[in-house]
């Protein structure tokens, strides 16, 4: 078997979500215990995101955890660069390859056209059904296309969905999860600044870091469908990472992801440090600024969601690596 090797892909787009250290120990965890490798990959591709000190907050975070990356910023690596705005060419390379193999079109669709689809019809999606439609090479001569690509006109590249076909995802986790692509839309994969979205940055890197498994959120089990669909566009599918999606951790009334404001009402961080933002209601205490020892931190972050099944309560972390599997 290949060796294991996960990644921690974060945005740095604010604080660091205690769930979010969650998914990191996981990682971190499934790592040590197999002998792998552990990523930090910082998704940085959405500029209108962007925090400034997010980056560095995330480092100091898992620095001070002690789940210290194998290969990352500033921790070297084979893989690099392991920032993905330093990485724009190599996604615009692959959003080519797959504008010539007809998996992907340019869309010209100017912001008001896309208005006057989406109040033409309610819950528009350019998908199957609409795109030949649409103002995209689709439905353009390759001269066409060229004049207006020489012309300077802006667009996106989207991925070309295929109709009535089902993407069926064995995740460790949920197990069988099934999606049908006519429910799914057109997704854009390259910008008009010439950046790609999350989807086709992260498939691009997890292929080219080796990523052998994918441990996230719940919250992307629904981007895993378009991914398959990139993989087999790509014809990458037979190699893909196996998938893990983690419950998230909910307000104690069940209802919802714990969010920052359930800390303030509750009187309890949901950062691991604290986080200084622009107003005082932006900024959070942390776990660290509280007096909890990191160690107690990842102890009760391990428990919550995996249990090995005995009455023990209390691991060092040295023991989560020995006894950590994602079946329990
Ligand atoms: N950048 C995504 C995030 O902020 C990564 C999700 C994934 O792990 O694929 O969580």
């Amino acid at each position: 078997m290949d060796t294991i090797r996960v990644r921690f892909a974060p945005s740095p787009t604010g604080a660091l979500h205690i769930g979010g250290v969650r998914t990191a120990l996981y990682n971190y965890l499934l790592a040590r215990k197999t002998g792998g490798a552990f990523i930090l990959r910082i998704e940085d591709t959405d500029q209108v995101r962007y925090v400034p000190g997010a980056e560095d907050y995330i480092i100091e975070t898992l620095r001070w955890c002690g789940l210290i990356p194998d290969e990352g910023p500033g921790f070297g690596g084979n893989y690099g660069p392991y920032r993905q705005s330093d990485r724009k060419a190599i996604y615009q390379e692959y959003a080519q390859q797959l504008l010539e193999s007809g998996h992907a079109y340019y869309a010209f669709d100017t912001p008001e056209e896309l208005e006057a689809a989406r109040s033409a019809q309610d819950n528009f999606k350019y998908d199957a059904a609409t795109r030949e439609r649409m103002h995209n090479s689709l439905n353009k001569s390759q001269a066409e296309v060229k004049a207006l690509l020489d012309a300077g006109v802006p667009y996106v590249i989207r991925l070309k969905v295929p109709a009535g076909e089902e993407v069926l995802i064995h995740d460790l986790i949920r197990d069988e999860v099934r999606f049908q692509t006519n429910e799914l839309d057109d997704k854009v994969i390259l910008k008009a600044d010439g950046m790609p979205t999350y989807h086709l940055a992260n498939i691009v890197d997890d292929r080219l870091m080796k990523i052998t498994n994918v441990i996230r959120g719940e919250e992307w089990l629904s981007s895993t469908a378009h991914h398959v669909l990139l993989y087999r566009a790509f014809g990458w599918e037979a190699e893909m990472p196996r998938f893990a999606h983690l419950p998230l951790i909910l307000k104690p009334s069940g209802k919802g992801k714990l969010s920052k404001r359930d800390g303030v009402q509750l009187g309890i961080p949901v950062f691991p440090l604290a986080w200084q933002g622009d107003t005082a209601e932006e900024s959070f205490t942390g776990f660290r600024e509280a007096g909890f020892l990191p160690h107690a931190m990842i102890n009760f972050l391990a428990m919550l969601g995996w249990n090995p099944g005995s009455d023990q309560e209390i691991f060092s972390i040295s023991e989560l690596c020995d006894v950590f599997t994602l079946e329990k």
